[in-house]
């Protein structure tokens, strides 16, 4: 069973469509939508559609969804132009710098001259 939105949660109320954002996929389990203060253009945030607060917290049923989606949004950067590679980036609480409390995952875009970890 999901866990149900939280109100105070800033991506909840991006599920719920309280706060607007540009989505970039949708489904009924997945939302994926781009930063909004991207490190490179293309940054792109993947969340379940279920307040879990990280990692720790997220059941399996979620699992291949997750992957799913960031091999679809992984393809399309390369396809798009807009990486020659990718990141896949998940922050698991405030020690590790994540700020916001619902389990995300950041797909970031990555060419030859970023360096690493930009
Ligand atoms: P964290 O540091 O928790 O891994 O990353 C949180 C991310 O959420 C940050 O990159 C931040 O820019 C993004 N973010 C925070 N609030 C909003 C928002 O209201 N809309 C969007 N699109 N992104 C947000
Ligand atoms: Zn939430």
């Amino acid at each position: 069973q999901k866990q149900p939105l939280n109100q105070d949660c800033i991506f909840c109320k991006i599920i719920s469509g309280i706060i607007p954002s540009s989505k970039v996929f949708e489904n009924e389990t997945i939302l994926a939508f781009l930063d909004v203060s991207p490190i490179k253009p293309g940054h792109t945030l993947i969340i379940p559609k279920g307040h879990y607060e990280n990692l720790l917290d997220l059941p399996e049923q979620y699992y291949s969804e997750l992957i799913k989606i960031s091999q679809k949004i992984g393809k399309s950067i390369i396809e798009s132009g807009l990486g020659t590679g990718f990141n896949l980036v998940q922050n698991n609480f405030p020690s590790a710098g994540q700020v916001v409390m619902h389990a995300h995952w950041h797909i970031i875009p990555r060419n030859d001259s970023d360096g690493l970890y930009c």
